[in-house]
């Protein structure tokens, strides 16, 4: 580690080694002192040999060399300078010394305590060693040798700073760097977590840039197209996929944009099924056909203060795909098998009707009051058995999509006067009082399905005289000419309906809980078939309610002055002049 450490600084301890070298070399070269120029020649050979030692200790020792070898190294470099110019000079120049001694301190500071201590010791016999020399007979006579151990020590305690010195900044960046290091490790390491939870999600996840192209990818969206993850990101999703809207029997009626579909169009779900809209992902290399949800964000880079290239953080979306292929099959088996229940049950139900009312047209003066009772119960019971078949098979029908309208212009106060009186009589029995006034303004002709329409409202006020007590049901009709509609309500003085129970009222099979459910015999399909009869028509079904005061159903549908509408019924091929 501190051997990559010094291969790192290099440059840095070289860098005062060299300026030691030249400052010492100038010494040499420059001083007046007559010890220094006696042994000038041999000063420079030996100024050359520590720069030949530098380089090679730099470049090539230091930075291979392992602790253990870097230390006997420099312990036996050292020796055998010290040796050799004592030798040659007869004396050790003291500062010239220390030039070999850089490399080494600066090598063992690196390398840790117990190599420092090697070295400051093999110092300390250095300087022992030299003085002892200072002493014997060959010296070329040096007037004063405790001037020369003072430049020694000096020498030494300059070395050791500039080795210190070095260290210290080397060792600060390093910890730097460290510490670098480990917040790159941190981001890679949630970079990794982030990335094995999309890859490891079943959903398909795609992020998008605005011109189409494919930033991210993830696994399960790589297997739907059988192409390695890396094939698919930079392309253009044109090339590789198309996502198709669908209806609600599944066929697909416009390609869209990832890029531009907004997220409302994405939830908004004008199609039969409730929930998000389905998609249609249709693959282009191995020609899979999936149903899918789309869920999409938009991603928002903000660019201030980055200096991330534009085309890494492009602004786009990211794109969650779910595939509910199998979860459509199984709906439409669903569907399918009701269909073919309702259907099959008919013809028995059908007989049973006959039976019931050829026997209590023939044997009702033969039986007992009593077994007319059981007759008339049988009776009551197969005809709930029949509108619960009928129910059903519109249901069936509506979300097949296979749900026709046959629509016409139609005088909307002599249809409601019509369903009115007919079942005005029921609500007599039950002791309810029935308002029903037509406008006195003119109402213009409606566009509507009369057979359907008759259908919603029959069962609304079915419900009304059902579930109310005592009172009153007052029907209304209301011609809108802004909006070319005519709005039609029922009201009654029922129990009403609690306040949480409104918003599920459409739903399929809902009925109110508690006391309601219990006194009647409904199936909670009624108003799930008004909603979307309606809705088929364009118009709005809502519900207004107090709990315990009464509830006003109302429901709308377009005069024939809405041109838009007639064209549209044409285009659908629905409308009959
Ligand atoms: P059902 O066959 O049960 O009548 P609907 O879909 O027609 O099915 O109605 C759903 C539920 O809404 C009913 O079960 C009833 O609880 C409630 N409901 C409908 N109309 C009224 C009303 N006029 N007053 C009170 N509750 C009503």
């Amino acid at each position: 580690m501190n051997i990559e450490l010094m291969t790192r600084y290099r440059k840095n301890i070289e860098i005062s080694v060299w300026m030691l070298i030249i400052g010492i070399g100038l010494f040499v070269n420059l001083s007046p002192q007559p010890v220094v120029q006696q042994s000038q020649t041999i000063l420079n050979i030996v100024i050359l040999t520590v720069t030949a030692y530098t380089i090679v200790y730099y470049r090539f020792v230091a930075p291979r060399w392992s602790t253990a070898e870097l230390i006997l190294s420099s312990i036996l470099v050292y020796t055998v300078f010290v040796f050799l110019v004592a030798h040659f000079t007869g004396s050790l120049q003291s500062v010239l010394f220390s030039l070999v001694f850089v490399p080494i301190l600066i090598t063992a500071l690196m390398l840790g305590v117990q190599a420092l201590l090697i070295v400051v010791a093999g110092e300390v016999i250095w300087l022992v060693t030299e003085f002892y020399f200072y002493f014997l007979p060959f010296h070329p006579g040096i007037s004063d040798p405790h001037i020369l151990l003072w430049e020694k020590l000096i020498a030494i305690l300059l070395v050791s700073f500039v080795a210190y010195d070095n260290s210290r900044e080397i060792f600060t960046r390093q910890s730097e760097h460290e510490l670098l290091e480990q917040e790159k490790e941190t981001i890679r390491l949630l970079q990794e977590r982030e990335d094995a939870i999309l890859q490891s999600m079943d959903d398909m996840v795609l992020s998008l840039d605005t011109n189409k192209n494919i930033l991210i990818a993830n696994d399960s969206f790589a297997k739907t197209l059988d192409i390695s993850q890396n094939e698919i990101i930079g392309k253009n999703y044109d090339s590789l996929f198309t996502i198709k809207k669908t209806n609600s029997v599944g066929d697909a009626i416009e390609t869209i944009d990832l890029t531009t579909i907004t997220t409302k169009e994405v939830e908004d779900n004008d199609s039969k099924e409730t929930g998000p809209t389905n998609f249609r992902l249709q693959t282009l290399n191995n020609d899979k056909q999936l149903f899918v949800t789309l869920a999409i964000s938009n991603l928002t880079v903000d660019l201030k203060d980055k200096e991330t290239p534009n085309d890494m953080v492009a602004p786009g979306r990211v794109i969650v795909l779910r595939d509910i292929t199998e979860e459509l099959q199984l709906e439409r088996m669903k569907i399918d098998f009701v269909s073919m229940a309702a259907h099959e049950l008919r013809t028995p139900i059908t007989a049973i009707r006959g039976y019931l009312s050829a026997l209590k047209e023939e044997a009702t003066t033969s039986l007992t009051p009593e077994h007319n009772k059981f007759l008339d119960r049988a009776d009551i019971a197969a005809n709930q058995l029949t509108t619960l078949m009928e129910n059903l098979l519109s249901v069936s029908r509506i979300e097949k999509g296979a749900f026709n309208l046959d629509v016409r212009k139609t005088d909307w106060v002599h249809l409601i006067g019509q369903r009115v009186e007919e079942l005005a009589n029921r609500a007599i029995e039950r002791g309810l009082q029935l308002n029903w006034e037509p406008p006195k303004e003119n109402i213009p002709e409606v566009l509507v399905d009369p057979l359907r329409v008759s259908e919603v409202f029959n069962n609304i006020l079915s419900n009304a005289i059902n579930y109310t007590q005592k009172g009153s049901i007052t029907i209304s009709v209301k011609y809108e000419p802004a909006e070319e509609i005519v709005v039609t309500s029922i009201s009654d003085t029922g129990p009403g309906i609690p306040r949480e129970a409104l918003n599920h009222l459409f739903e399929k099979f809902f009925r109110v809980s508690g006391v309601l459910e219990q006194g009647s015999k409904g199936t909670g399909l009624g108003l799930y078939i008004s909603k979307e009869i309606i809705e088929l028509h364009k118009g709005k079904i809502w519900v207004e309610s107090t709990f315990g005061e009464g509830t006003t159903f109302s429901f709308s549908v377009s005069t024939i002055h809405n041109l838009k509408l007639r064209k549209q019924f044409e285009q659908e091929n629905a409308f009959r002049v």
